[in-house]
């Protein structure tokens, strides 16, 4: 009997679902607005289907709840983790269940190597945290610092490193699941004869029906099982024949790579492996694509970890010279070995594998990389490479619909050599790159699919291409990112009709409504139905990369509060302000999108445009008042002389609640909680302080030499950063001048005050035109004044922005580039331990190295790097005062990572920052700027005056 593929159920539009839901799971988890509704309809594929709500599901309560509710109304249900998936099986029409906040480590059992997890940690997060104990989750897809584990699972995802730790599906040892019928099983690998076995079969009769049903099939199944190294095709009763061959009933086979098609997972024990001590990484160019054929065997008798691949178009279209690829390579290889250490074996093995490469003809020698940052370097660009193509052509972009083929790793230059082939055909760039150890290529061509030409040609490729994988190659249409909407029409072709029957009738017994995750993997639905043709033509890659960065994510864990969710929300066709309040005043403004973006999309500015078509009306005051001038200083001077007395608990709590009227015209959030510890006001300004550095007061105004900009807090703030800064220019032979200055502009254009800031702007560049040198000690300032040229399309503010980015320099850099380096001392009394937090915002300027190197070089300081240094403290300029109960939340990641490192100091290079890291870590540790730090060490050094 030939079985249907299930119907797809689309549920009629209806407020009451989300209402229902609301009912049982509480309002707080249960969102349908319109801005959650627009985030929630991509994820990274080509795809957008709008759900009708979206459960942000805290625990397995949750999840049973919201199973029952469409099963019993017949509503699609999508289980969802980081929706990095690239195949359209993370969006849905009904709801959506949101797995992100089940993100804990519950058990690692370290003698035993395993750990219990659940399904919303992310990938780079569970390594970092078992690295602490030598331990691994071998799988990585290149997503790895944005996937979790749910996604990962429910793809049976790998990535480079499959090589030597397989696929997820042989790292698991058992799931916990919640199935259609609302049972909960645990999913592990039973013996046939075990009487926990008959007990969970006679408790859910769908198991039963599926174990008789492979037994019966057991001779079909294994006739159609790929023959290549990894398949996630289809559901693998592959794997549950070999379990039953050897008298097992080895169930996470069939869920892991079920695509959330047949129960939602709540938590996974996992096989940890040992983390290697050792790793050299190498680069090969090959000038001729057919030597890598060749190359690949050799290479795989040394056993590396990982063997990628880049093709000569993919070469150029990431920019050769970027990545300081030679002009002729064909073919790139990226070789990763593992050992022990670097003296025994491993540095053997690499050089064996260099001179094997010799024989071949290269177009440079193998580039070996040892130390962990020359790696990362290298694996930079070939994780980042399909959010890179985005940037490739405005219209044409890299679409996912052929895009993981897998062949006999032997055979794969065959393959690279008929797919250039079949694109030039069609004149079609495209990019191929991919796992080549296990034969799995990933194949994108870049097109404009609203360009009718380009769809044709795109569905040709689809048919012709995964018809010749499978007939002339023998190989899987699917190695590793799962069927979803994309090849579920070619599933059916892959294994034929017979075994196809075999899977419906699995989803069948375990999902009779077609509720789970309907229309992924086993349907027959054209894979051209919903494509995303108006996000094809936007500039965002929709790869998620931005929301592993973004502090407001990494505390709500909701796609409708994260980067990639607000550039959806903003470029929406029926965007408006009033509609998406809520998340554009969010952002903190932090930049982080904007400097990991491989795409060069921007989405902290995008919502600084946005905020721009309403400005806020008090801060617009407040920043006017600033710039008038004497009056705003002398507010802040009187506030500074008197802070001892209203800076008291009694005070503050009085002031609490007297500004909180006039701060919620900020924001409804906005207070000045009495537990924030205010930085300490300057009675003496550092230009009261420094009037001799004022040109105008000196009458030393002279073109050449160097300003510092001292921005804001340097000169309110009695903070000692704006002194040390001074100091440490001294200490370098330089007499910097304090020329008049303006706001750079940051603050101003976070509350919407486009016009103030560009005012603003034209008075600093005006005023520090005649410097050769512009010094900053704030990491918000840097950025600002290097940004200036954003804000000026042309004309003579543009030609002066463009020659002021050239010069500004934050005082890290100015110290790390001096030819002069003053002697230093020890300034503490003991070896301290330092670490550093990396302001977001200098790190958007590019200066990320000077800051650590200067800090390491210090006398009698032991510079450990935190884990998350990158990550934003959550202080964000005003944002502390604008959302504390948020701000709060984002810094306890920074609390934790500073406990872990267990320092004695943290330094920065931003005043803003010390100001929440200080409010943070209260007494317990020290903070300090980088240039405090400096100053110490030299004054250290110097002379004792005798008494
Ligand atoms: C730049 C980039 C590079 C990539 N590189 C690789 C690579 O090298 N290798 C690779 O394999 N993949 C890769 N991918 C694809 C993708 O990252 C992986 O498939 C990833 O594992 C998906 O995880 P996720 O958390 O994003 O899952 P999602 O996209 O959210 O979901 C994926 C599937 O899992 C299901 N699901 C999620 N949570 C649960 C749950 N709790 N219970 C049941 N089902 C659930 C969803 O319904 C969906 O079917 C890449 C993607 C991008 C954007
Ligand atoms: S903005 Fe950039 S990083 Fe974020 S999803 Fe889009 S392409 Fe990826
Ligand atoms: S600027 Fe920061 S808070 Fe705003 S979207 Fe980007 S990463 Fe998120």
């Amino acid at each position: 009997m030939t079985m249907t593929t299930p119907n797809l159920i689309v549920p009629k539009r209806s407020r009451a679902i989300a209402a229902d839901l609301r009912a049982q799971l509480g309002s707080e988890k249960v969102k349908d607005d319109r801005p959650t509704i627009t985030a929630y309809a991509v994820d990274a594929s080509i795809y957008r289907v709008e759900p009708q709500a979206v459960v942000i599901a805290e625990s397995e309560e949750d999840i049973a709840k919201t199973i029952r509710y469409a099963v019993t109304h017949g509503i699609p249900l999508t289980p969802r983790a980081a929706g990095t998936n690239l195949t359209g099986s993370a969006v849905g029409s009904g709801i959506i269940l949101e797995t992100s906040r089940l993100n804990r480590i519950l058990e690692v059992n370290h003698e035993e190597k395993w750990a219990r997890v659940q399904p919303g940690i992310v990938l780079a997060e569970l390594n970092r945290q078992l690295a602490r104990d030598g331990l691994l989750f071998g799988p990585d897809p290149s997503s790895s610092d944005m996937c979790k584990l749910g996604g990962m699972l429910a793809n049976n995802s790998s990535g480079p490193h499959t090589l030597k730790y397989g696929s997820v599906k042989d790292n698991v040892h058992s799931l916990r699941m919640c199935l259609a019928s609302e049972a909960w099983m645990d999913a592990r690998s039973y013996e046939l004869d075990d009487p926990a076995l008959e007990r969970l079969l006679t408790s859910i009769p769908a198991l039963r029906d599926i174990f008789v049903l492979v037994q019966a099939h057991a001779d079909l199944i294994n006739s159609k099982k790929p023959t290549v190294s990894k398949s996630s095709c289809g559901y693998n009763l592959f794997g549950l024949a070999d379990g039953l061959a050897v008298g097992r009933l080895d169930l996470p086979k069939l869920f892991v790579g079920s695509e959330g098609t047949l129960g939602v997972v709540s938590e996974a024990t996992i096989r940890l492996v040992e983390k290697p001590r050792d790793t050299v990484t190498g680069l090969i160019h090959f000038r001729r694509l057919e030597d890598v054929g060749d190359a690949v065997p050799q290479l795989l008798e040394l056993q590396p970890s990982a063997l990628e691949i880049m093709d000569a178009n993919t070469l150029n279209l990431i920019g050769r010279s970027r990545h300081g690829i030679p002009a002729d390579a064909a073919a790139t290889l990226l070789i990763e070995l593992d050992g022990d250490s670097l003296d025994g074996d491993l540095r053997k093995r690499a050089e064996r594998m260099s001179s094997q490469c010799r024989s071949f003809n290269l177009a440079s020698s193998v580039a070996l990389a040892y130390d962990q940052e020359q790696r990362d370097q290298l694996w930079k660009a070939r994780k980042a490479l399909y959010p890179t193509l985005y940037r490739y052509d405005p219209r044409k972009k890299p679409i996912n619909f052929v895009d993981d083929v897998v062949v006999r790793a032997e055979r794969i230059s065959e393959l690279i050599h008929y797919l250039e082939t079949f694109f030039d055909g069609q004149q079609v760039p495209v990019s191929i790159f991919g796992h080549i150890g296990n034969g799995n290529a990933h194949v994108l061509p870049l097109l404009d699919v609203n360009d009718s030409n380009d769809f044709n040609k795109m569905v040709q490729a689809y048919h012709e291409i995964h018809s010749v994988v499978l007939d002339r190659f023998g190989g899987s249409i699917c190695g590793e990112h799962g069927d979803g909407r994309v090849r579920a029409e070619y599933v059916r072709t892959m294994f034929g009709e017979e075994l196809y029957d075999v899977f419906v009738q699995v989803k069948q017994a375990l999902d009779p409504a077609n509720v789970l995750n309907p229309g992924i993997k086993i349907s027959d639905r054209p894979f051209t139905e919903d494509i995303d043709y108006t996000r094809l033509s936007k500039s965002c890659a929709t790869c998620a990369k931005c929301n592993s960065v973004c502090p407001v994510y990494d505390v709500e864990q909701s796609e409708d509060m994260s980067a990639r969710g607000w550039f959806e929300i903003l470029t929406a066709k029926d965007y408006s302000y009033l509609n998406a309040k809520r998340v554009v005043e969010s952002c903190l403004n932090c930049k982080s999108c904007r400097t990991i973006c491989p795409a060069g999309v921007d989405v902290s500015d995008l919502i600084l445009q946005k905020r721009a078509e309403h400005p806020n009306r008090l801060a617009g005051w407040i920043f006017r008042f600033q710039a008038a001038g004497v009056g705003f200083d002398a507010v802040l001077r009187f506030l500074g002389a008197t802070q001892r007395f209203w800076d008291r608990p009694s005070v503050r709590r009085i002031i609490e609640s007297l500004t909180k009227p006039l701060l919620s015209r900020l924001a409804p959030t906005a207070s000045l909680p009495q537990e924030l510890i205010l930085p300490t006001l300057a009675a003496r300004q550092l230009r009261d302080r420094y009037r001799n550095l004022i040109p105008a007061e000196s009458g030393t105004v002279s073109s050449g030499g160097v300003a510092y900009f001292h921005g804001c807090a340097a000169n309110y703030f009695d903070d000692g950063v704006g002194d040390a800064v001074i100091n440490v220019l001294r200490a370098h032979g330089v007499e910097p001048a304090l020329p008049p200055q303006r706001c750079s502009g940051t603050p101003i254009q976070t509350y919407g005050h486009q016009a103030l800031a560009r005012e603003g702007a034209q008075f600093n560049l005006q005023s520090l035109a005649p410097y050769d040198t512009i010094v900053t000690g704030c990491a918000s300032c840097t950025l600002m004044l290097k940004d200036y040229v954003t804000m000026f399309p042309d004309g003579e503010d543009r030609r002066q922005a463009e020659q002021l980015a050239k010069k500004v320099v934050h005082i890290t850099e100015f110290v790390a580039r001096s030819s002069q380096q003053p002697p230093m001392g020890q300034a503490a009394g003991r070896t301290q331990c330092v670490t550093y937090h990396s302001s977001c915002h200098l790190r958007a300027a590019g200066v990320t190295k000077e800051p650590r190197q200067l800090l390491a070089s210090l006398p009698g300081v032991n510079f450990a790097d935190m884990p998350d240094a990158d990550r934003c403290a959550g202080g964000a300029g005003t944002f502390i005062v604008k959302d504390y109960k948020t701000s709060q939340q984002i810094f306890e990641r920074k609390a934790r990572a500073v406990d872990q490192v267990g320092a004695d100091v943290v330094a920065t290079s931003c005043p803003a920052c010390m100001i929440q890291l200080k409010n943070g870590l209260g007494a317990r540790t020290s903070v300090k700027h980088v240039a405090q730090l400096l100053d110490e060490a030299y004054h250290a050094a110097e002379p004792r005056q005798e008494s």
